[in-house]
C-alpha cells in the first residue's frame, strides 16, 4: 500500500489523505466518514467465522475503511487490520483451525497487525484465559488475564454508560455473557472500566500497542450520536489505529 509521493514522503495514501481530513474538519460528515472515497481505503478485516460479523462489517465501512468477510488465509493476507466480533470464543477458535485460519492469524498478531477484538474477541487476544474450556487456547497478543462469562448470572447481559480513553464523551456500552480484565501487563493502557454497580472499577477496555480489546460490543450500540446516527467513535478509533500503524 506504501507509495512515495511527489513531495518525497511515504505512506499510504488513504492514511496522509485522512490527516488532511482531519485538518479539514467541517467537511467530515457522520455517513461519509472521514475518507475521501477517491483515494483507496484502509482493508480492515472481520473474522467471519463465527459471531455478529455483519454487525462490524457496517460500522467498518461507516468510517469509510474497506471492510472483508475474512474466511480464507488469501483474505486474511489483504488486511491492515483485523476485527474479531463478538460471538463463542471457544467455537471461533475452532473454526479457524477447520479453516487453516489458525496459525496465520496468530502470525500476523504476533507480527503486530492492528487488531481488536470484542467480547469473545478480547478472550482471543488475551494473552490468558480464566473459566476457559479445558482445551480453550488464545490467539493471544495482549499481556492480560481475561475471565469469562466474568459478571456471572444475575447481571450477565446490561447496558451501562462508560467513559473511554481518547473519546470525550461517554460511550453506551452493552455487554452480552462478557469476559472482564483481572490483570493487565506494564505495557496495558486501561481504556475503560465499569463506573457503578456491584462490578464497579473493573477494566473492560484495554490496548497494547496497535491491539484493543473491548468486553463490551461497540458494533451493536444504540443510537448515540449528536447526529442520531450508529455510534462509530470506537471503531473510529480502531480504524486510526490501523492509519497510525501504517
Ligand atoms: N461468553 C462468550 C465467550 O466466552 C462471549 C460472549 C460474547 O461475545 N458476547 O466466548
Amino acid at each position: 500500500m506504501s507509495r512515495r509521493t511527489g513531495d518525497g514522503t511515504t505512506g499510504p495514501e488513504w492514511c496522509r489523505h485522512r490527516a488532511g481530513s482531519h485538518v479539514a474538519g467541517a467537511s467530515v460528515t457522520s455517513t461519509s466518514g472521514p475518507y475521501n472515497r477517491a483515494v483507496p481505503s484502509p482493508v480492515i478485516g472481520v473474522l467471519a467465522v463465527q459471531g455478529d460479523v455483519r454487525e462490524h462489517l457496517h460500522a467498518l465501512e461507516r468510517t469509510g475503511a474497506t471492510a472483508l468477510a475474512v474466511r480464507r488465509p488469501e483474505e486474511l493476507a489483504r488486511c491492515q487490520g483485523l476485527v474479531l466480533p463478538g460471538g463463542e470464543s471457544t467455537t471461533m477458535i475452532k473454526l479457524a483451525r477447520n479453516f487453516d485460519l489458525l496459525e496465520p492469524l496468530r502470525e500476523r498478531i504476533a507480527a503486530r497487525m492492528p487488531t481488536f477484538g470484542t467480547c469473545a474477541g478480547m478472550i482471543l487476544l488475551a494473552d490468558e484465559i480464566l473459566d476457559g474450556t479445558a482445551d480453550q487456547e488464545p490467539l493471544g497478543g495482549i499481556d492480560i488475564t481475561v475471565r469469562r462469562n466474568a459478571f456471572g448470572r444475575q447481571v450477565d447481559s446490561f447496558e451501562t454508560e462508560l467513559a473511554f480513553k481518547g473519546l470525550e464523551d461517554p460511550v453506551h456500552a452493552v455487554f452480552i455473557r462478557a469476559p472482564w480484565v483481572e490483570r493487565v501487563g506494564p505495557e496495558v493502557d486501561v481504556l475503560a472500566r465499569v463506573e457503578a454497580g456491584p462490578a464497579a472499577d473493573t477494566i473492560v477496555a484495554v490496548r497494547q500497542g496497535a491491539l484493543m480489546a473491548t468486553s463490551f460490543h461497540p458494533e451493536v450500540s444504540p443510537a448515540s450520536t449528536s447526529a442520531g446516527g450508529p455510534d462509530d467513535r470506537i471503531h473510529r478509533l480502531f480504524v486510526d489505529l490501523v492509519c497510525e500503524s501504517a
